[in-house]
């Protein structure tokens, strides 16, 4: 009979393959040593008792993490301007991962969540959904203005980790690990000065109840989500490692700037200095201390200290916006026909022309799509059953698709 073969039991290689095996009490079962320092460093992460689900290498090989301008470079690919969001996204993600990495020596590199500023559909929720795509990890957007503070009706503020915990499908250390966006954070703005006037159960309230998540602590999560109730089996969650992304339109913000940088200017400045800052282009210039006028809490501003704002799309983004990001809304198109054989092609006037409905009818980047759907419909409808290899969407074919589905009225 063949001699047993000595390997780990652990992770299954044979001995040829580790430094050294470390028998078992038992004789039989042996452990390398990589495994050891696998599980010393599981329970370094664990302290506190909890289970570490899952197995695996608990830290990053930081070589592996793609650098800042690489980063930046897989955004490029996916987004159209938006260049400071980017730089400072990408380099709270770098360091993030670095953070994740940190020896406990007596310098704590602390969290860095993001907060985005920018009107809506000008691609706050992209960069996130790009970010999560590129890192790979467990990624979900919750919506602020569902939250409410515990007892209110509405979620629970644990139920953005059910999310999470969904995205990693229940695996605890991947959700851990993982990205949360939470749109709309300008909707749970406190409403008016004075808190105590009248209950605030979906403003402050719930910017409390924040907190603690964004700081990292252990919370216990509905696994269903929801309302928490008593019998519930609760999963406990670190939030130490999961990055938060909050993105909100702070309509109004402008004001604030202004009104901020006006007491700056004056004493030091000349009024024509006053005039050069573009009205449009104010959101550059936005601060913590907007962000607090605005409404936002200072912890939780505190605890968003990457903040970074977009740009509002113009006509010549709108244009690229519609050809050049990998997935493009003509480029899924293309694909769609391909699949059926035919090549799909726009032309550049039928694309101006659909820039030019999009801006007409104030709908930004997220219009493009339902303009380019509606002048789509027929086509789709008709051309898989009819023998054609080509088929070019001309601006005299928009205009008419566009005019028949109404769309102007459907729009207002
Ligand atoms: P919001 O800023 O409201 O989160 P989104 O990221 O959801 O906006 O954008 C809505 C849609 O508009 C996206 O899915 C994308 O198709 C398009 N879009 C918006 N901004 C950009 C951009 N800068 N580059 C490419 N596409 C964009």
């Amino acid at each position: 009979m063949a001699k047993k073969e000595i390997k780990c039991s652990y992770c299954g290689r044979p001995a040829d393959m580790c430094d050294t095996l470390v028998p078992a009490s038992d004789g039989k079962s042996y452990i390398c040593t990589d495994c050891v320092a696998a599980i010393h460093d599981m329970l370094e992460t664990y302290k506190g008792g909890r289970p570490a689900q899952g197995g695996g290498k608990v830290k990053d090989d930081l070589t592996k993490v793609p650098k800042p301008a690489e980063i930046k470079a897989f955004l490029d690919q996916y987004i159209i301007g938006q260049d400071d969001a980017k730089k400072y996204l990408s380099v709270a993600v770098y360091n993030h991962y670095k953070r994740l990495n940190q020896s406990s020596d007596d310098v704590d590199i602390e969290k860095s969540n993001i907060i985005l500023v920018g009107p809506t559909g000008t691609g706050k929720t992209l960069l996130a959904r790009t970010i999560a795509r590129m890192l790979d990890v467990p990624f979900t957007i919750v919506d602020a203005t569902v939250l409410t503070q515990a007892g209110y009706v509405g979620e629970d503020i644990e139920s953005l980790l059910t999310r999470l915990l969904q995205a990693a499908d229940y695996d605890v250390e991947k959700a851990e690990r993982g990205i949360v966006f939470i749109d709309e954070i300008d909707k749970i703005a406190r409403k008016g000065d004075n808190p105590s006037i009248t209950r605030d159960v979906s403003g402050e309230g719930v910017q409390q109840g924040l907190l603690k998540l964004l700081e990292g602590s252990i919370v216990n999560v509905p696994p269903q989500g929801g309302r928490k109730h008593p019998e519930q089996r609760m999963i406990p969650v670190d939030t130490k490692n999961i990055l938060f992304m909050c993105g909100g339109a702070f309509d109004g913000i402008e004001q604030k700037i202004a009104q901020r940088m006006n007491t700056h200017v004056v004493g030091f400045s000349t009024d024509s200095t006053r005039n050069r800052v573009d009205k449009d282009d104010m959101l550059r210039y936005v601060a913590p201390q907007d962000l607090k006028s605005f409404g936002l809490i200072p912890e939780i501003i505190g605890r968003l200290p990457i903040l970074t704002h977009l740009n509002p799309l113009n006509r010549d983004a709108l244009r690229r916006v519609l050809t050049e990001p990998k997935n493009a809304i003509t480029r899924q198109y293309k694909k769609l026909f391909a699949m059926d054989g035919v090549t799909l092609t726009f032309d550049d006037d039928a694309l101006d022309f659909i820039v030019d409905k999009a801006i007409e009818y104030k709908l930004g980047a997220r219009g493009l799509r339902s303009i380019v759907e509606a002048i789509m419909i027929d086509a789709m409808y008709d051309i898989p059953s009819q023998n054609i290899k080509e088929f070019a969407v001309t601006r005299k074919y928009a205009e008419d698709k566009l005019a028949k589905a109404h769309f102007e009225a459907n729009a207002v």
